[in-house]
């Protein structure tokens, strides 16, 4: 009875090397996966199939299991994956690769030597997918799909970071819908829903691929624009105002008009935090609305 058969069966990829990192096995899952058949790469050095194996950090984890019978760890999270395999299709994942959870250990011989080493491969794509999913949605707004107030806080750190560090500009917009109250009252609540949505789709159009938007409050948005001055942001919310001014929405065949009123501020060194940030752009927006709604003010801390 040859026990090895229950290499080829499983849904693991098994290889096993020899002290000079040559290949010895290579089970059916490899084969299937790297397109590799077995009688190819059997005997071959494993970097001459996988170059990119051939790192620093790949061979101290071979040499502490080779030489002192340690196991080595190759996370998904940290590493994505060893072997450069594409992901089995009709997942409905983004990853351009097999996400993979690997682990490398030593084999001995009768003698306790260690003779071979070990690397198994098993395919977590599914659940890193499943996690990018829930980490994505915990940053989403479930209304409007964009992202929430959480991440925006998130992201307005990392920005006021990377001024500090680098100094580039950074602008933010504070968008309020007008009098979005009597929309709701004279439309209904659904109609509200329905604007918030197609409003968000409109905000998304008019920025560029780089800009954020995100839902801050109720019908309270941002727009946060890397590399973008004050100037040039209160020029991208007067873009953004007209677009909202001409835009019909359409609930149920009736047609409905909305306007904005907008705060922009921009980071600058008198700025000490990232809520300052917030508080200029929202001086600004209240600014707006007092002097009549339906219009663009920047904040007085500019530089
Ligand atoms: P202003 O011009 O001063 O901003 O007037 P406003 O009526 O927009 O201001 P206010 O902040 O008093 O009202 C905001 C309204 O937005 C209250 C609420 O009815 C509505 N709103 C907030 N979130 C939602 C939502 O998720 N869906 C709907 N349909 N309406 C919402
Ligand atoms: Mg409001
Ligand atoms: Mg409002």
């Amino acid at each position: 009875m040859n026990f090895s058969q229950i290499f080829e069966m499983l849904d693991i990829g098994i290889v096993i090397l020899d002290r000079d990192l040559n290949v010895i096995r290579w089970n059916r899952w490899m084969e299937v996966q790297s397109q590799i058949s077995r009688d190819r790469i059997t005997g071959s050095p494993l970097f001459e199939f996988f170059p990119h194996l051939d790192t620093p950090r790949f061979m101290r984890n071979f040499k502490s299991v080779s030489t002192f019978g340690n196991f080595a760890f190759f996370s998904q999270k940290l590493h994505r994956y060893l072997f450069p395999f594409k992901p089995l299709s009709g997942l409905g994942t983004s990853f351009d690769h097999m996400q993979q959870s690997c682990t490398m250990g030593p084999l001995r011989d009768e003698n306790n030597a260690i003779q071979y080493v070990y690397i198994m491969v098993q395919d977590v794509t599914e659940v890193a997918g499943y996690e990018q999913k829930l980490l994505e949605m915990n940053m989403r707004d479930g209304l409007t799909g964009v992202y929430n107030r959480r991440y925006m806080e998130f992201r307005l750190n990392q920005e006021f970071e990377r001024y500090r560090r680098y100094g580039r500009p950074f602008s933010l917009i504070i968008q309020d819908i007008d009098f979005f109250k009597k929309v709701n009252d004279k439309h209904g609540h659904q109609a509200g829903d329905h604007i918030l949505k197609s409003f968000t789709a409109l905000l998304a159009s008019g920025i560029r691929k780089v800009d954020v938007v995100a839902r801050y409050g109720g019908e309270e948005f941002c727009c946060m624009l890397p590399e973008t001055d004050l100037n040039n942001a209160r020029k991208v919310a007067e873009v953004l105002r007209r677009k909202v001014e001409q835009k019909i929405f359409r609930f149920r065949s009736t047609d409905i008009n909305i306007t904005i009123s907008q705060g922009v501020a921009e980071l600058t060194t008198d700025i000490d935090a990232p809520e300052r940030l917030i508080q200029e752009a929202d001086a600004a927006l209240y600014e707006a609305k007092e002097n009549g709604r339906n219009r663009v003010m920047v904040s007085q801390c500019a530089k």
